[in-house]
């Protein structure tokens, strides 16, 4: 076992403290990884005041995990001391069923193993990346290309996939008219993945604050949510809107600005049921839709096409005494666009 330093929350919505835990001792075919950055995903408020319920604590939050690896068990291939690595939102699987095998590790049929606020096969609890230190089997852990920085890779690890798999996955290409719904953490992201991949990318965000910025990041058009006349504009737009918004919206609004077959896919996650209506669907053969995360497969592909394409977040670093402000200036979309914390602080 060794002990690793951590951000810890004993209960829903407590603050965060400095604490330790003890990691396991390497399995044949574990990596460990001294994490130097994790970015702070909005899951990770989610779950920490126990939105979704059923919240395990204490809990140590962050699946946006970026660091170097400093020891591997014996049977490691793939991994040596000095990688720079990447983990994300979960760290086993049975690797047996159709979804492990087809590389859709996240569909696990036994169920998959979150990095945090989850028990592990072995009824242990894990803890996520608000940490120094974490053990993970070498198939849960992805290489970082030379390009990016650490600091910067880390919110790729879930907000970067979490984007670009389903883009992905609904043939985002050329021609294709997308919108993408809430410029935050994922949402940025996903401006730059959807112009990457060749579409015409329109945001809607609630306000006009971040025009100019989500047109550098590559959106070509751009619409405030909190104007009517938006919802009029471009009604029967889209071929497809990728929803990344932390709230409950008024779906039937969105299915409105879909075209014949459009699909709304969310992404976005929170804690209370929408509503809409069912002929916002039939009466124009409209899907909605919604994504987890992407695979270990998938999510080194979005790694490297992100190398590739120049695509980053752009973010701000934090030490780990400001985590509590981050939370709440997150909740207040005051975050451009990704913090992430500096693991040396802690
Ligand atoms: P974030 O950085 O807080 O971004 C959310 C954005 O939504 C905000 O920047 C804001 O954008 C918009 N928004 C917030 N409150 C709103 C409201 N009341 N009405 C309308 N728009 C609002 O969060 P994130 O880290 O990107 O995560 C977004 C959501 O995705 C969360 O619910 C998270 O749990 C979920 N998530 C899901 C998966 C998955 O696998 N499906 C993975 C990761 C995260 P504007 O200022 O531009 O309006
Ligand atoms: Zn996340």
């Amino acid at each position: 076992m060794c002990k690793a330093h951590v951000l810890s929350v004993a209960s829903a919505k407590a603050p965060f403290e400095k604490t330790t835990i003890e990691r396991r001792n390497l399995r044949p075919d574990d990596v460990l990884i001294d994490i130097k950055y994790c970015g702070i995903c909005h899951s990770d408020i989610h779950n920490a005041y126990d939105e979704w319920g059923g919240g395990m604590f204490p809990m140590v939050p962050g699946h946006e995990m970026a660091g170097v690896v400093t020891a591997v068990g014996p049977e490691v291939t793939k991994f040596g001391v000095g990688d720079h690595v990447g983990a994300g939102c979960f760290v086993d699987s049975c690797g047996l069923c159709e979804y492990c095998l087809s590389g859709e590790e996240q569909f696990c049929t036994k169920g998959v193993i979150n990095s945090y606020n989850s028990l592990d096969y072995d009824g242990n609890p894990t803890y996520g990346g608000y940490s120094q230190k974490i053990v993970v089997r070498e198939d849960f852990v992805v290489r970082i290309p030379d390009a990016l920085e650490l600091d910067v890779a880390s919110p790729l690890l879930c907000a970067g996939i979490t984007t670009y798999s389903p883009l992905k996955h609904w043939n985002v290409s050329p021609g294709k008219k997308v919108a993408i719904v809430g410029l935050g953490g994922l949402g940025h992201l996903a401006v730059q993945y959807a112009h990457a991949l060749g579409a015409e990318v329109t945001v809607l965000s609630q306000s006009l604050n971040k025009k100019d910025e989500a047109l550098s990041l590559g959106a070509d058009h751009y619409f405030a949510t909190s104007d009517p006349a938006t919802f009029s504009e471009l009604t029967g737009r889209f071929d497809l809107i990728l929803n990344t918004v932390s709230a409950n919206l008024d779906v039937n609004a969105y299915l409105s600005l879909l075209r014949v077959d459009g699909t709304l896919v969310n992404v976005g996650a929170p804690g209370q049921p929408d509503k809409y209506h069912v002929f916002s669907l039939i009466m124009k053969r409209r899907s909605i839709a919604g994504s987890l995360v992407g695979g270990i497969r998938e999510t080194q592909e979005m790694l490297d096409f992100s190398a590739q394409h120049g695509i980053a977040p752009k973010i701000e670093v934090i030490c780990a005494d400001q985590v509590d402000e981050a939370f709440e200036r997150i909740l207040r979309s005051d975050v451009r666009y990704r913090f992430v914390i500096d693991m040396s602080t802690l």
